[in-house]
């Protein structure tokens, strides 16, 4: 049985199809420029490939409200060209089956609690720290969206005791995203991430950022694996100075079984960047399945 999988990003469009064990048979990339010109060129990528039902994992922000008239829209994006584009319905149109819907981090997360080191948790977060931040969470085995869907990348931080930075969100200037994306970090330093490898200041400032946050997920959503991903992450000096500064902060309040065992409650994403896609997988075959239920 073959399913499509839609990773719709901001630079570009992932296109794929897999199986219904999640095995992704091929794969292509697309530019996101403009709806007139991508859509037609996904369209063309599933026509005649027999798959039965679509997932889209998508770049926000986007209405997940089922019963809302706008429901499968990227909403109020800064692309402008893509702002209330029914992203959805011109897939159903296209392709006559289900199409599946998320936010692009609850399609990471998705693929890794199926398919990957999260697999059978009821309890999950996947932070994405890159271009921006954006986090999915997974709480008693449902995916949350709430009254729009989480935005974690946006919540407020402590400034680091030795860092000036003002931030760079224009909402919000010092939030996660404003101190910890990647243009932050480029802005901040004025030199690309990847040459600041060998800066331990850099890092250090930046996994107080990211533990901060951490720390106030643990301490209200209560996962049992928090997933990390995302360019900056590719940094892997980050991980055990995140995981120190989280025990850190908490100080000892907490005491768990998964904390005792940071090394594996903290952890990189597991499906070798194939975690969204996998993801929109599990989005096409759950969407089947609903309407296969309502007929
Ligand atoms: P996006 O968020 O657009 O999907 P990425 O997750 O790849 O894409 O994030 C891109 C950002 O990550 C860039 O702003 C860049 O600064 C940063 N980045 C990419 N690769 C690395 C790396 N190896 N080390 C540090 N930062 C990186
Ligand atoms: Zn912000």
């Amino acid at each position: 049985m073959l399913y499509g999988a839609l990773e719709a990003g901001g630079t570009k469009m992932v296109v794929a199809i897999g199986d219904e064990n999640g095995k992704i048979l091929e794969q292509k990339s697309i530019p996101t420029v403009e709806p007139d010109i991508t859509m037609p060129k996904i369209i063309e990528y599933f026509e005649g490939k027999d798959i039965r039902a679509l997932g889209i994992a998508c770049f926000g922000p986007v209405d997940l409200r089922r019963e809302s008239p706008t429901y499968g829209y990227i909403t109020t994006t800064p692309k402008l060209k893509w702002a209330n584009f029914d992203i959805v319905g011109t897939m159903k149109k296209a392709l006559s089956i289900p199409v599946g819907f998320d936010t692009d981090v609850n399609g990471s997360l998705l693929g890794e609690v199926t398919y990957g080191q999260a697999k059978g948790l009821t309890d999950a977060v996947y932070l994405t720290i890159g271009t921006g931040v954006g986090g999915g969470i997974l709480s008693n085995g449902k995916l949350v969206h709430g009254m729009l869907h989480p935005e974690l990348g946006h919540m407020k931080m402590v400034a680091h005791p030795d860092d000036k930075y003002k931030g760079h969100c224009p909402f919000h200037g010092q939030c996660l995203e404003g101190m910890a994306a990647g243009p932050a970090i480029e802005d901040r330093w004025s030199k690309k991430a990847i040459e600041l490898k060998d800066d331990d200041k850099v890092w250090e400032i930046e996994a107080w950022y990211i533990a901060q946050s951490l720390v106030t997920l643990i301490l209200t959503i209560s996962p049992q694996k928090i997933i990390l991903g995302g360019g900056v992450m590719h940094q892997e000096q980050l991980f055990p100075l995140i995981r120190g500064k989280v025990l850190e902060m908490l100080n000892g309040y907490l005491k768990t079984k998964e904390l005792s065992d940071i090394d594996n409650y903290i952890v990189p994403a597991s499906l070798h960047d194939d975690q969204g896609i996998m993801g929109c997988i599990k989005l096409a075959i759950d969407e089947e399945a609903l309407e296969g239920k309502s007929k």
